[in-house]
């Protein structure tokens, strides 16, 4: 795969989409390799634990799923990458190779657009009702599905299992992933 190049292909300044966002500093091709989402390599375990106690309406999550072993926590030694916000109509994408985590370019991107992606957050069977407004995506495209969460609509809940006592299971973090293909 081609390697990232050395000058770096974005900065960061405030976006209009959330936050701060990273803004391409030239033509990036399509296909070009951005950015490595890196950070502290953590166990899912660890990740939830961190941010077990993060308030149910923050919606930033720096946390990346590699595999059902390995999510990078981009908050913890991350680079800037972990500014490329959440959009419905992406111009990159997040590709995993050999348990690392890459963005690419999907199209062209010209000078000063912003770079997104879609983080294709996971739902949990125990999310609050309001999991849409806390995750709300506002990035303005046309097809924006008003949610940073993948599906993007709310599965039929599923009878919780007896077994399971109420609050047994722990807060899960949110996480984001790699579209799958
Ligand atoms: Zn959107």
């Amino acid at each position: 795969m081609t390697a990232i190049a050395k000058e770096p292909y974005f900065k960061v300044r405030r976006s209009k989409v959330h936050g701060r966002g990273a803004f391409a500093t030239r033509l990036i091709r399509k296909g070009a390799r951005i950015a490595e989402y890196v950070g502290d390599r953590i166990s899912h375990e660890e990740a939830d634990r961190r941010y077990e106690s993060k308030a149910d309406n923050d919606n930033h999550t720096f946390l990346f799923i590699v595999s059902r072993s390995i999510v990078i926590d981009g908050g913890v030694g991350g680079n800037d990458s972990r500014f490329i916000n959440h959009g419905c109509d992406p111009n990159c994408e997040s590709v995993i190779e050999d348990r690392r985590v890459f963005v690419e370019a999907i199209r062209t991107i010209k000078p000063g657009e912003e770079l997104i992606y879609d983080y294709s957050i996971g739902r949990d069977d125990d999310d609050p009702e309001n999991v849409d407004e806390i995750y709300a995506c506002r990035c303005g495209a046309k097809n924006c599905r008003g949610t940073m969460l993948w599906p993007a609509k709310r599965p039929k809940k599923r009878a919780k299992k007896k077994a399971v006592k109420q609050g047994a299971r722990k807060k899960a973090a949110r996480k984001q992933a790699a579209k799958k293909k």
